[in-house]
Formats: C-alpha cells, sequence, structure tokens
C-alpha cells in the first residue's frame, strides 16, 4: 500500500499485473475529490474510457452525470469515481475473477487514502465484488449496507439503465436515498460544491 497519491497514481498509470495491459489505450485510474466522503466504484473502463482515460464518460457517462447534477453531486466537485479494473477488458467482456483479483488493490489504496463514509458500486459486478457475493442487484439496488465502518450501496449501472429506460425512475430514486443518507451522515459533501 502505497502512503500518497502521487506514487500511488504513477505505479497505477505503469501496471503491468495482468494481460489487460497488452490492449488497453489508457490506465483509467480514476477521478475527482481526493477527499471526498462519497465515492462511486464501478466495473472496469469501456471503449470510449479507455480511448478518454476517463470513468465513466460517453452515454452512460453523461447519464451518470445527470443524475448526480440532480442531487447536487458533481464529479469534479464532491465525489469520487473510480473501477475495479482499471483497464478496459476486451470487447467490453465482464473482467474476469483473476483479473479483478489482481487489479483490486488500486481500488483497496484509493480507499485507503479517501476514507469515505459511502461507498456506491455501479452495477453487478462491483456490487458483487465490494459489497456481497450474492447480491442480487435488481432487488437488492438502493439498500445500504455497512461493511468495515463504511456504508455500502448498490445502483444500477447508467448503461442498463440506457438499454431499458424504464428503468429510470427507480434508478433515480437511489440517488434520492443518496441524497438522504449523506444529509444524514456526511459533514462537508454539500459544502463542497458550493465552492
Ligand atoms: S487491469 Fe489492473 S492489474 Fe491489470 S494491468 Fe490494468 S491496472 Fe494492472
Amino acid at each position: 500500500m502505497y502512503d500518497n497519491w502521487e506514487t500511488l497514481e504513477r505505479e497505477c498509470m505503469n501496471c503491468n499485473k495482468c494481460q489487460l495491459c497488452q490492449t488497453r489505450t489508457h490506465v483509467v485510474f480514476g477521478t475527482g475529490n481526493r477527499n471526498a466522503e462519497v465515492m462511486f466504484i464501478g466495473e472496469g473502463p469501456g471503449e470510449n474510457e479507455d480511448l478518454q482515460g476517463e470513468p465513466f464518460v460517453g452515454r452512460g457517462g453523461q447519464l451518470l452525470d445527470k443524475m448526480l447534477t440532480a442531487v447536487d453531486l458533481d464529479r469534479k466537485k464532491n465525489i469520487y469515481i473510480g473501477n475495479m479494473v482499471k483497464c478496459r477488458p476486451p470487447k467490453n467482456r465482464d473482467p474476469r475473477p483473476e483479473e479483478q483479483e489482481m487489479c483490486i488493490d488500486w481500488l483497496r489504496n484509493q480507499v485507503k487514502l479517501i476514507r469515505p463514509k459511502i461507498i456506491v458500486c455501479l452495477g453487478r459486478i462491483a456490487a458483487a465484488k465490494i459489497i456481497k457475493s450474492d447480491i442480487k442487484i435488481t432487488k437488492e439496488h438502493g439498500i445500504f449496507f455497512e461493511k468495515n465502518g463504511v456504508l455500502m450501496m448498490a445502483m444500477l449501472h447508467p448503461a442498463a439503465v440506457l438499454r431499458d429506460p424504464r428503468k429510470k425512475p427507480e434508478a433515480f430514486e437511489d440517488f434520492l436515498k443518496l441524497q438522504e443518507k449523506i444529509k444524514e451522515v456526511c459533514d462537508h459533501t454539500y459544502e463542497d460544491i458550493e465552492e
């Protein structure tokens, strides 16, 4: 584990611990406020993310940003967004268990430096790895679980909501639940947005 962002980011950007390093364009390290109380975690970069080196860009990212804005959250100001796997799996396949295992220490290190009060997992794969392996995302999204003193919630993946727009209202409801929880347990998240 590294105790500072500079070394962590430099080492991660040069990582070749798993085979995904051979096909990536960019390592997608993560973005946002490194003092955030709320951290969003997705499963891994897609094509646009790989090309731009940023998590959640493209149509899914735009939808995510819209929902974030509606509850006064902003990836540049008061949250941090990262992925469980930092390099794009070819053809957007799910990251393999061994790739997840190899990569998860980078995320663990980010979590250790940020020390978030709330972690939101976007989609089943991230939720299964981070919250609980048998999570049923369709039934258990929007529910807070406590693990090692951190509140954790799964949300539907923005790409899944884009594929089935009927899911938008229930997806948005989770953002409202998150907003309530932030007001209850966070100290500066809604002050950071005003700066
Ligand atoms: S996916 Fe993770 S472990 Fe694999 S090369 Fe990229 S940064 Fe390293």
